[in-house]
């Protein structure tokens, strides 16, 4: 199959051929014939798998085939919404829309909190077809009277389940109430939880039901490894796998905005060049990290999970996790930045006798065994005993955590690190707090932690 045979217009396939593209990915196969047809889709897809593609490239071939709305001025009326659940997705599919649409006379913006409002206020009143959106920012503008969304005839809910995580679902409704009743609407997401189930039912009328393999952690494209390491030895031993491996472009993930911060520190003082982005960082520095890496002129990116949702960066090589994530799912995500779209990746784990049960969890999910790799001069000390992690102020994990350091008082939202679901009671651990670890990602207010009681996340 190729793009040709899809029924799209020869301006997209054009465009589309330039990217590099040959041959659609099964979710562009199955969800462009589906969206053309005009009805709603509920598609099962996470990043890496060419879904941003299976929904801009018909998106843009109905809105060029119907022609602008114009209000009473002659300004072209907003008739695409798409919402994602960060800034950093939400700048990368408006850029899509704007690659994949390079050669049709529409027009589209990005709209995201963190930043002023008045460029976008201006940039509206000149007139957009395909507004890219995350839900705070898009619910100012509403606010503000500056925002018309009564002509929007295609909405799109991208990374549905990671909206809810981050506690949109007021948000997603509140827009969902202004948006026009009759409307195409198109629902992806990596995962079906009942709470997503609930909110398609909401959207949805009649959906096409769509759900490609998942990419799950057994991708022949990514070779895994832990490498067992002393706690204190972590940051030399990545700076030591960099410098001999000459990799020169790496995504490394911590648990805390502040770890991400000094290891970012540390690395430049070895040489190597380093930024961190992470909640507190400001919108322009995020930017500006996120452009170089991308352009190869960052060699190291230190992200935390949350900062590093929906980042796409093609065929990266290298994606360490400098400490494995409390959240076994976020494993997988982690490493599904590596090895895409048929590319090989290396994905790699410092993991120190801490994070033994964390180890444990991820293989559980994943169903196999990591293959450990011990680099010699780095083995761990023998003896070393486990202590708890700490996770933020709050909230302590592992051994002894009942007594753990950090166990009470403080500030919630101080770490970055994701409170867990779905919890073994069997275990040592902290109950999550309320409202704990999430920064403003998307620039608007702290949201509060995913609700409780719900089924723990599976597969991504
Ligand atoms: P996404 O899942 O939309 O984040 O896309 C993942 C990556 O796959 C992006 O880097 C796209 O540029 C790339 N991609 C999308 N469609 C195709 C395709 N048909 N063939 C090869 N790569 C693609």
């Amino acid at each position: 199959m190729n793009f040709d045979s899809l029924g799209l217009a020869e301006p997209i396939v054009r465009a589309v051929r330039e990217q590099g593209y040959t041959q659609p990915t099964p979710i562009q196969a199955q969800a462009i014939p589906a969206v053309l047809l005009g009805g709603d889709l509920m598609a099962g897809a996470q990043t890496g798998t060419g879904k941003t593609a299976g929904f801009t490239l018909p998106m843009l071939h109905r809105l060029a085939a119907a022609g602008p709305k114009r209000d009473a001025r002659g300004r072209v009326m907003i008739r695409a919404l798409i919402l994602t659940p960060t800034r950093e997705l939400a700048a990368q599919v408006e850029e899509s829309v704007r690659n994949y649409g390079k050669y049709l006379p529409l027009t589209s913006m990005v709209m995201f909190g963190g930043v002023g409002m008045q460029p976008q206020i201006d940039k509206l009143r000149k007139g957009v077809d395909i507004l890219v959106a995350t839900p705070g920012r898009l619910l100012d503008h509403h606010q503000h009277g500056t925002l018309d969304l009564s002509q929007v005839e295609i909405f799109i809910l991208d990374e549905a389940d990671r909206m809810l995580d981050m506690g949109f679902i007021h948000d997603i409704k509140k827009v969902l109430a202004i948006v026009p009743a009759k409307k195409q609407s198109l629902l992806f997401s990596a995962t079906f939880s009942d709470d997503i189930k609930a909110l398609a039912e909401r959207l949805l009328n009649h959906p096409s039901l769509i759900e490609v393999a998942r990419r799950n952690a057994t991708a022949d494209t990514i070779a895994q490894k832990v490498i067992p390491v002393g706690r204190e030895r972590k940051k030399e031993l990545l700076a030591y796998l960099i410098q001999e491996g000459r990799w020169n472009q790496v995504l490394v993930f911590t648990r805390m905005k502040h770890g991400a911060n000094r290891l970012a520190e540390f690395l430049e003082k070895e040489g190597i060049s380093a930024m961190a982005i992470h909640g507190n960082k400001s919108q322009g520095a995020r930017t500006k990290a996120l452009a170089e890496f991308k352009a190869g002129t960052l060699q190291v990116l230190v992200a935390t999970d949350i900062a590093a949702r929906g980042i796409d960066i093609d065929q990266l090589p290298h994606v360490v996790n400098f400490e494995l994530p409390n959240v076994p799912e976020d494993y997988v995500h982690r490493i599904g930045r590596t090895g895409r779209a048929g590319a090989q990746g290396e994905a790699v784990s410092l993991v120190c006798v801490d994070e033994e049960q964390f180890l444990r969890d991820i293989e559980k999910l994943i169903k196999r065994a990591i293959p450990k790799e011990v680099v010699p001069g780095f083995e761990p000390p023998a003896g070393e005993k486990p202590e708890p992690i700490v996770l933020g102020r709050r909230m302590t994990i592992g051994v002894g955590a009942a007594k753990g350091r950090g166990g009470q008082g403080g500030r919630p939202g101080s770490g970055d690190a994701r409170p867990r679901q779905g919890q073994p009671s069997s275990q040592p651990r902290a109950a999550a707090p309320r409202g704990a670890g999430r920064g403003p990602e998307t620039g608007r207010r702290e949201r509060g932690a995913a609700p409780s009681g719900r089924p723990p996340r599976t597969g991504r």
